[in-house]
């Protein structure tokens, strides 16, 4: 049999909070030519805990690697023309390991966990005018549950372990890239410890204006800096892979999955925005080399920065906690759908939620309100409601969240968005797509090639010096074909839903007291 001849591939490892993917890309065209998935189990040791295992996150990588190897050998692919490999990744979530025994010293504490709530609270007390932005001006985030510095300080206080090995400098802290480029470049022996600006940005400890870890922040939260990676661009090689089929490879992209999908979507200017449906839902905004500052509740955060000598772009991002989790939540928790692509049908047999509103504040509420004591609720129930309008209600939860975020991204930017593009996990969902497009008033848009996350990673591992397979520049990148949603309810409509959702949230804010 003969070799088919494709020119240079590129790689990306994309490791989300429910799987991890790897795929390989043609360089010439984007088109993906070979993935493999595997899920990944989460834990929730207790109530608002969630947590994933290490080394079963770095196990479904390898795995994903070999299949995927496997499966290009099948197609007659010459997995030596794999010229880089980027990673994508989960962001937020937390880990510390010793760096003498490649272990792990604790699970993960996942981005969406709620057991730093109290510290929180009680940082929250502390500021001037109990104010959660007190630390905004330097790293674009408000004091939350979400951020990794928090989980870390966790860690620190309450694992005998992770408090040992900090004392005796055998302490590595890290979110997944950077664990999992330096157990793939080598762990124990020689691994690199590092991560990229947009990962670095989400973790408390950053400073997002000098663009290096701030020593006063890791005070503030009592983090010593010597347990950090190094910080570098989001384009770079970091190292080669040290074992298996691609032994040899750079590592050369490294970008948070938001960010990620922000350049697998080629929204390289000022004023392009994506949203990503996947456990969460998080839009993004390029705001280009200058960092902007939201007054109604979104991030500034790094979007990426692509090359060493290349200038940092930044992004405004409204983050939805839960979007696809609540679809597992049905599926798992009340078991009234099978699998997710069930929902769609269920959904679908009644085409409306009849009056009932489901706000799925599992973790609190993230943007715009971060609000960490608000709570789930369901209301406007009635004796005819079923399983069938809750499924409704659920779907729309996400495009009403959607909404919230998009709005406040129009008022900040004073230039409204006329379509929204959309990826993740959750656009699979038609009609998911259909009532977004209906609650924005504003057509979606969707690529036929779902996978823009990791072709964001794989972009930014093709372009980085020394491997230079992939140009970014916007005119050599293949055109993206795609599908549109069109609103077809009249805006009344839309507006009515819309104000009773924003009802039920402030239930689900106040229903405590
Ligand atoms: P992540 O990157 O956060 O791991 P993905 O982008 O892989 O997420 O999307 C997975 C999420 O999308 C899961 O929470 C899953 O429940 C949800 N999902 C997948 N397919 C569908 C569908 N057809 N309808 C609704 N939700 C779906």
């Amino acid at each position: 049999s003969h070799r088919i001849m494709l020119g240079p591939l590129v790689a990306a490892i994309d490791q989300g909070t429910s799987s991890t993917r790897f795929l390989v890309f043609n360089s010439k065209t984007a088109e993906l030519l070979s993935h493999h998935q595997v899920e990944i189990k989460q834990s929730f040791p207790k109530e608002g805990w969630v947590e994933e295992d290490p080394k079963e996150i770095l196990q479904s990588v390898y795995e994903c690697m070999e299949r995927t190897c496997e499966k290009l050998t099948q197609l007659n692919i010459d997995i030596s023309n794999i010229k880089a490999i980027g990673v994508t990744n989960q962001r937020e979530t937390t880990l510390v390991w010793d760096k003498e025994t490649g272990e792990p010293l604790y699970n993960a504490i996942v981005w969406l966990d709620l057991r730093t709530q109290s510290t929180v609270e009680r940082l929250i007390n502390k500021t001037p005018g109990r104010n959660k932005n007190h630390l905004k001006h330097k790293t674009g985030l408000p004091i939350s549950t979400y951020f990794s510095a928090v989980k870390l300080r966790w860690l620190m206080d309450n694992v005998d372990d992770v408090h040992k090995a900090v004392v005796s400098h055998r302490a590595m802290f890290g979110t997944v890239d950077s664990w999992l480029i330096w157990c793939l470049t080598g762990g124990k022996s020689g691994g690199v410890h590092c991560t990229d600006v947009t990962n670095a940005s989400r973790t408390m400890l950053f400073n997002i204006h000098t663009m290096e870890w701030d020593p006063e922040l890791c005070k503030y939260f009592g983090i010593p800096m010597e347990i950090l990676p190094r910080v570098r661009s989001s384009s770079e090689i970091y190292g080669l892979m040290k074992s298996g089929a691609l032994s040899g490879i750079p590592i050369s992209g490294c970008l948070g999955d938001q960010s990620a999908a922000l350049v697998g979507q080629m929204c390289f200017q000022d004023g392009q925005a994506k949203n990503t449906y996947g456990t969460g839902c998080f839009l993004l905004r390029n705001t280009g080399p200058k960092p902007v500052m939201s007054d109604h509740g979104l991030l500034t955060t790094v979007a990426y920065k692509l090359g060493r000598d290349k200038p940092a772009c930044y992004a405004l991002e409204g983050s939805v906690a839960i979007a696809g989790a609540v679809v597992r939540w049905l599926q798992d928790n009340l078991g009234i759908i099978g699998s997710s692509e069930e929902l769609e049908k269920l959904a679908a047999s009644v085409g409306t939620s009849y009056g009932c509103y489901f706000v799925p504040a599992f973790s609190g509420l993230y943007a715009p309100y971060w609000e960490p004591s608000a709570r789930g609720i369901i209301c406007g129930l009635t004796q005819f409601t079923n399983k069938s309008h809750l499924a409704f209600a659920a779907l729309e939860a996400v495009c009403f969240q959607t909404r919230e975020i998009l709005d406040a991204m129009n008022q900040d930017s004073g230039i409204p968005l006329t379509q929204l593009q959309v990826d993740g996990g959750m656009t699979s969902n038609r009609l998911l797509m259909q009532l977004q497009a209906d609650i924005l008033c504003i057509p979606v848009v969707k690529p036929s090639m779902p996978e823009t996350t990791a072709l964001g990673a794989a972009m930014a591992a093709g372009a980085a010096e020394g491997v230079s397979v992939w140009s970014l520049n916007p005119e050599d990148l293949s055109e993206v074909t795609s599908e549109k949603f069109e609103p077809q309810i009249n805006t009344e409509e839309s507006e009515f839903r819309y104000a009773r959702w924003k009802k039920a949230v402030q239930k689900s804010m106040n229903w405590e007291t």
